[in-house]
C-alpha cells in the first residue's frame, strides 16, 4: 500500500491573500479535503476535482478520525482549519488520534503541519500593533475547558499585565464568559484601557470596534470575535493600539543612547547598574 499523506493546514483568516503558498499547494495537491462547512466554503473556489467532507462544529473527533485513516490507507488528504491549525485548531487533536492508533513517524501516513495567519495576528494587524510586547491568548471557552482552570489565567495575565487576547469570547449559548472576563481583568487593570474587538477579520462581514476595558461589553461579541485587550503601556493612536516595546526607555528619538543606559545590556532601572552578562546580540 503507498504512503498516504495527511496535511493538516491554516488556511489564515479567510483570504485567500492572506494563506501562505504552501497551504495553497497543500490544498492543491491533496485528492480529499477535510474541514468544517464554514473553512471550506471559504476555500471552495480551490477545491474543484477533489472530494470534499464536511462537517460540523462538534464533529471535530470524527474530522481528524476521518482524516487519518483515509490518509493511512494511502490517500492525500488535506485536513483544513481557520487561522493556524495548531492554534485551538485541528492538529492537537490528530495527533491524539494518531497516538490512539499507535502511529510511528516511519509510518502511513506521512505528517505535514502547515502553519497559518493566526487570529491573533491578523485581528492585531487590523487595529494597529497591540502585540508590540509581550501577551498572551485565551481561549474563554469553558466547553472542553474547567471555567476556574480559564478564571486562574485570566487572573495571572490581568496581574502580569500582559497584553490578552481573547479566542472565543462567547457564543450563541456562552455569554456569561466574556461578562466574567472582564470582571476579573478590571480588578488589575484601569477601565480606561484600550481594547479592540475584531469581527470576521480578512472576511466579507469584517468589523472592527475600538473600545476600552469599561465599554467592550456594549457591543456584540460573539463566536467569530477576537478580543484584545491591552496592558497598561497599550495607548491610543490615530485610532491605532500601540503597545511600546520600551525602546523609549533606553535611546532618545534620533538614537541617542539615554544616560545610564547601554545598547545590548538589561535596561539599567536604577542608577546604572554593572550588568552581570553580557545580552549583547541576543535581541537584533
Ligand atoms: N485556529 C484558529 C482559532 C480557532 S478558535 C486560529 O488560529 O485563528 C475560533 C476563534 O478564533 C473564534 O472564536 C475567534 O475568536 C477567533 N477567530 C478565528 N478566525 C477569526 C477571524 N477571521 N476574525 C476574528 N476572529 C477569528
Amino acid at each position: 500500500m503507498p504512503k498516504g499523506i495527511l496535511s493538516v493546514v491554516g488556511i489564515g483568516p479567510g483570504h485567500d491573500r492572506h494563506m501562505t503558498p504552501a497551504a495553497l499547494e497543500a490544498i492543491a495537491q491533496a485528492d480529499l479535503v477535510v474541514g468544517y462547512g464554514t473553512y471550506i466554503r471559504l476555500v471552495r473556489h480551490l477545491l474543484s476535482g477533489k472530494e470534499i467532507i464536511r462537517t460540523g462544529m462538534t464533529e471535530e473527533i470524527g474530522r481528524a478520525r476521518t482524516a487519518v485513516e483515509r490518509a493511512r490507507a494511502g490517500g492525500h488528504v488535506a485536513l483544513i482549519s481557520s487561522g493556524d491549525a495548531g492554534v485551538y485548531g485541528m492538529a492537537a487533536l490528530v495527533f491524539q488520534v494518531l497516538r490512539e492508533l499507535g502511529w510511528r513517524r516511519e509510518a502511513s501516513p506521512e505528517l505535514r503541519l502547515i502553519p497559518g495567519i493566526t487570529a491573533i495576528s491578523s485581528c492585531a494587524s487590523l487595529v494597529g500593533a497591540p502585540l508590540g510586547h509581550d501577551f498572551c491568548c485565551i481561549s474563554l471557552s469553558d466547553l472542553l475547558t474547567p471555567w476556574a482552570a480559564i478564571a486562574k489565567r485570566l487572573e495571572a495575565a490581568a496581574s502580569a499585565d500582559f497584553v490578552i487576547g481573547l479566542y472565543n469570547p462567547a457564543s450563541g449559548r456562552r455569554t456569561r464568559q466574556i461578562v466574567a472576563a472582564q470582571e476579573i481583568i478590571k480588578q488589575y487593570r484601569d477601565g480606561g484601557t484600550p481594547a479592540a474587538l475584531i469581527k470576521s477579520a480578512y472576511r466579507k462581514q469584517e468589523h472592527i470596534v475600538l473600545t476600552d476595558l469599561n465599554h467592550m461589553l456594549d457591543y456584540e461579541i460573539g463566536m467569530l470575535t477576537t478580543v484584545i485587550i491591552g496592558s497598561s503601556h497599550t495607548f491610543l493612536f490615530e485610532n491605532y493600539l500601540v503597545t511600546p516595546r520600551g525602546y523609549g526607555n533606553k535611546y532618545t528619538w534620533d538614537g541617542q543612547v539615554l544616560p545610564g543606559q547601554r545598547p545590548g545590556r538589561s535596561l539599567a532601572t536604577t542608577a546604572a547598574p554593572e550588568p552581570v552578562e553580557s545580552l549583547s546580540g541576543e535581541d537584533e
